[in-house]
């Protein structure tokens, strides 16, 4: 079982893919969590020259650096969970590179997807929960680095409400797949809802 979450900066990704891997790991199953970007040791290195390094990355450039961080991940840490037969949960996937790569950098959203795809020899998460939130709140929240917040800065509202519109347009075209709330949700409430949708996957 392959589960992602998505959303934008300050969502609360992490906290609930956190208290997710908790939750079934107390119950028994073993769980690989995992992240994009720098989830390997080459991840991390990529991830340190796509988000660290000084200077411009032109767009394509800074797409194929997370999808190489990507294909990297997938061969050497999720596809081998996958295969042992453990539960991954990873913060951010492929749709992150739609929104941010495609939407946000304004390339073509869909051979931003292709180029994943490619990547990651086609893998699609079983469930995506996607932690929908507006971008002044998400901003709010962050008590990151300042390199972070110089970063989010530079990019400006514009850009993560492009991030922001491009998650909901993928979620509409594969509800399926999605789990869309509102992250304005107290913590326990979002966890709750994550569970009861996880509980019917694993049922
Ligand atoms: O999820 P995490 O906080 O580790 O992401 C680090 C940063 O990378 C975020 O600020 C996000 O805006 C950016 N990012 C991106 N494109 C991606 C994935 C993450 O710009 N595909």
């Amino acid at each position: 079982l392959f589960l992602t979450f998505e959303g934008g900066d300050g969502s609360g990704k992490s906290t609930q893919s956190a208290l997710l891997t908790g939750w079934l790991t107390a119950a028994g199953r073993t769980v690989v969590h995992a992240r994009e970007p720098g989830g390997t040791e080459l991840g991390l290195e990529l991830r340190e020259i796509v988000l660290h390094r000084r200077g411009y990355i032109a767009p394509r450039a800074e797409a194929l650096i997370y999808a190489a961080d990507r294909a990297h991940n997938i061969a050497t840490v999720v596809r081998p969970a996958l295969e042992r037969g453990d539960i991954v949960i990873q913060d951010r996937y492929l749709d992150s590179s739609v929104a941010y790569q495609g939407s946000g950098r304004v390339l073509d959203p869909g051979e931003v997807r292709e180029l994943s795809l490619w990547a990651t020899e086609r893998l699609l998460p079983d469930l995506t929960i996607l932690l929908d939130l507006d971008v002044a709140t998400g901003r709010g929240r962050l008590d990151d680095s300042r390199t972070r917040y110089d970063r989010l800065e530079a990019e400006g509202a514009e850009f993560h409400h492009r991030v922001r519109e491009s998650y909901l347009a993928l979620a509409a075209a594969e509800p399926e797949r999605f789990l869309v709330l509102d992250a304005t949700a107290s913590i326990e409430e979002l966890a709750e809802r994550i569970r009861d949708r996880v509980s019917v996957l694993l049922a």
